[in-house]
């Protein structure tokens, strides 16, 4: 090979693509909720990029100015570590181990700059540390527990394989040609160690901000489905949801069940107590209802003070159960600022059948709520077939006993 990349080139490309990405990192710091890991790993293309420029541009002979740069490109590889640990959200913060590394990986290059200079000593013992900590970060990366776009994870483990797959090649080629002083190769092998540290980067910040994009399309998507006051999923969510919980009983031949549940005289208690106090009522509700339900069923709100529990495998008569369980709770928690009044819900329960669709469902529900209602509240009535029954008498005087407390 008789024509070269040329290397100042290169290594002005490579450190103008740190300061931008450097740059883009912190900003989008700025216009948005501070994202953990991602001024780490900012600092650490920083401090890449200033490693590089003082290799590109002093004077390579001067063991000073190798020893400067190279601790600055050993920390920034530490950091992408920390960065990566963090931004992935790792169990074990993987760069305890290459901070506890640098400081030895310093003292063998100001050894092999001062005690017995080498310059192939001193890229072997950089090159070690920085293959160590790619393989690290590929850890991280692999292990964290951050719910992150599999293809933009993928791309990152490419990138820092691609630099890691070439400083290993480094390691080998430097260890096998000591001594001989080949030029040429030596050449090759730097203009691909900066064409490896471009690639890097480039995959490193491509697939950090389609990760950041991915989480902020999931949060979006979230909110989008939950009512803001509860937390529970809301109508919008409901409507998703229902045919696939139907669809599913139908395909397994499987019981489904819901409930709606309202909130006894919730007018009153605005009136009362003010509307602080029911939005807290309703927050306490919802609570209540998706901790004292199973964690396959699905609690949404469904309007004002109303809720809907879908029960998946759940029979009528199990789903009553439920109910009753839930309507104790409810009556016997301190859901109010006084002791004096309680506050209690009546229920409908109703049991999806073949022929009939989620309207119709929700229409016997609804029903069997207001005969709830009709019979004077905190109670349970049960929808079957066209009758709706009461499914137990209201225990009165036993809810207080049981003295619930929800914050
Ligand atoms: P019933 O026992 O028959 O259910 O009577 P109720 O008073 O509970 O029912 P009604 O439908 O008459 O009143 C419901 C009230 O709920 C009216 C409305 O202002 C209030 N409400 C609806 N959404 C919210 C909310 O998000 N926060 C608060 N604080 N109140 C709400
Ligand atoms: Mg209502
Ligand atoms: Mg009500």
């Amino acid at each position: 090979m008789d024509t070269y990349l040329d290397i100042r080139t290169l290594s002005v490309v490579t450190v103008l693509l740190c300061f931008s990405y450097f740059i883009g990192l912190l900003l989008l710091q700025r216009i948005q909720e501070p994202i953990s890991g991602l001024n780490l790993l900012a600092a650490a293309l920083l401090l890449l990029g200033i490693g590089i420029l003082i290799l590109g541009t002093s004077n390579t002979s001067s063991p000073l100015n190798g020893m400067l740069a190279n601790s600055l490109i050993g920390l920034s590889y530490t950091f992408l570590v920390h960065g990566i640990s963090r931004f992935r959200k790792t169990p074990f913060d993987y760069s305890k181990l290459s901070y506890i590394a640098l400081p030895i990986v310093i003292l063998f290059i100001a050894y092999f700059s001062y005690m017995s200079p080498s310059e192939n000593a001193r890229i072997i013992s950089m090159s070690i540390y920085i293959l160590f900590c790619t393989g690290l970060a590929i850890f991280a990366n692999t292990l964290g527990n951050a719910e992150d776009l599999k293809p933009a994870r993928f791309i990152l483990t490419v990138g820092l394989s691609i630099e890691g797959c070439f400083i290993l090649f480094e390691i080998l080629w430097r260890a096998i040609t000591t001594g001989t002083g080949a030029v040429e190769s030596a050449l090759i092998i730097h203009q691909i160690a900066l064409i490896s540290i471009i690639l890097m980067i480039i995959l490193l910040g491509f697939s950090i901000t389609w990760m950041i994009t991915g989480r902020l399309v999931a949060s979006m998507y979230d909110s989008s489905i939950r009512d803001g006051l509860t937390g529970l999923y809301n109508r919008r969510a409901l409507e998703e949801l229902a045919p696939k919980e139907m669809a599913r009983a139908q395909r397994h031949n499987d019981h489904l069940s819901i409930l709606l549940i309202d909130i006894d005289a919730f007018k009153k208690i605005n009136d009362t107590y003010g509307h602080q106090v029911g939005d807290s009522v309703l927050r306490k509700a919802a609570k209540l209802i998706q901790h004292a339900t199973r964690k396959e069923d699905i609690s949404f709100r469904y309007g004002g003070e109303e809720f809907l529990v879908i029960l998946p495998a759940t029979s009528l008569d199990q789903a009553a159960l439920a109910a009753a369980k839930l309507r104790r709770l409810i009556a016997s928690a301190n859901l109010l600022p006084s002791n004096v009044d309680q506050c209690t819900a009546s229920f409908g329960a109703a049991q999806f059948n073949l022929n009939d669709g989620w309207e119709k469902l929700v229409d016997r529900a609804d029903k069997a709520l207001y005969m709830a209602k009709d019979s004077g509240r905190n109670t349970v009535f049960v929808s079957e077939s066209a009758n709706c029954y009461q499914f137990e008498d209201r225990l009165k005087g036993q809810e207080s006993a049981e003295g619930h407390t929800v914050n």
